[in-house]
């Protein structure tokens, strides 16, 4: 009986060898850890990793640089998937803009998540009430490897600007801007963002802040001339210091991947959203008015993955 139940017990714990060896590790590209794409990431990893069980898939979501970042990753093969502004998903896969000669031809929409308007923030007593104004100003730029960073770039050469146009151009990441914008080191910050979200909120609280309209015949032929910015607003009452709505442009949030990853893992990621779907919703207060046909049509540029279209299909929404 003792011998029977000890082979009992090796058995079990070689089963229990055979299934850890079968799971499957996938790692999907986030940004800081104070901004939104962190909580699709780990939204995502969450849903995933309830069906760990059936699946054998292991999700982690780590805080990255963001957009250029997670992409670059994704290309690499370093990253499965991850989360990228629709501006940089389109110049990703066509070879434009920042990727001029480094295509991604591989690259994959899954579906898109939220809007992110082009968010700059302003200490109330640096006197900037427009875009214009942040010349010979003290900003944060963003940091390399975020999508704010490199769609500041654009809306820099769109006006003619330069670096030297700033007294300083900060490269701050986003959980240490609300700090550096509270402690006077910067007039104002840059953050291609959701609303409402921690970070802004955080600024708001340290220091009497506003935030700033962008716009003007610069911005307008942007938004004219490429199909992933639109107009965009922040609304009025959001966040302390700006009652009135806040006009801007704006891109989606959305998940890539590669055509490299297999079919099944990402059906299995897109159904553990969709079938999750009003669970997923209420992960962050950004994801509140998405739809699934918003989200399987909006923001994507690059064709979309073969798993996910097996999804649609499977509920006949493609
Ligand atoms: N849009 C930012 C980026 O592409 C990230 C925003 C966020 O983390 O929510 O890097």
């Amino acid at each position: 009986m003792k011998l029977f139940k000890s082979l009992a017990f090796a058995g079990a714990m070689l089963a229990g060898t055979a299934s850890f060896a079968q799971e499957k590790f996938i790692t999907i590209g986030t940004g800081g850890q104070t901004g939104v794409y962190f909580v699709v990431g780990q939204s995502i990893c969450r849903l995933v990793n309830r069906g760990t069980a059936e699946h054998n898939l292991k999700c982690t979501a780590p805080s990255t640089g963001g957009s250029i970042a997670n992409i670059n990753a994704i290309m690499a093969g370093d990253m499965d998937m991850g989360v990228a502004q629709s501006d940089w998903q389109y110049h990703a896969y066509n070879g434009t803009s920042e990727f001029e000669g480094n295509a991604f031809k591989d690259e994959r929409a899954v579906f898109s998540v939220h809007g992110e308007p082009f968010t700059v923030i302003a200490r109330a007593d640096a006197g900037i009430t427009s875009f214009a104004d942040l010349k010979g100003k003290r900003v944060n730029i963003g940091n390399p490897g975020s999508g704010q960073y490199a769609t500041m770039q654009v809306v820099m050469k769109a006006l003619g600007w330069t670096m030297d146009d700033f007294a300083l151009a900060s490269e701050l990441k986003p959980a240490e801007q609300a700090a550096a914008l509270g402690d006077n080191k910067v007039d104002a910050i840059i953050y291609t963002v959701g609303h409402p979200n921690g970070s802004i909120q955080e600024a708001v609280s340290t220091v009497d802040a506003v935030l700033v309209p962008v716009e003007g015949p610069e911005i307008d032929k942007l938004i004219a001339d490429n199909p992933f910015y639109a107009k965009a607003t922040v609304p009025g009452g959001m966040y302390d210091g700006s009652p009135n709505d806040t006009t801007t442009f704006g891109v989606k949030a959305t998940f890539v991947t590669s055509a490299k990853v297999d079919d099944d893992v990402v059906y299995q990621v897109v159904k553990a959203v969709f079938d999750n779907f009003d669970r997923f919703k209420r992960l962050h207060p950004a994801f509140e008015n998405l739809t699934e046909e918003g989200m399987i049509n909006d923001g994507l540029s690059a064709p979309l993955h073969d798993g996910a279209v097996r999804y649609y299909k499977e509920r006949s929404w493609k």
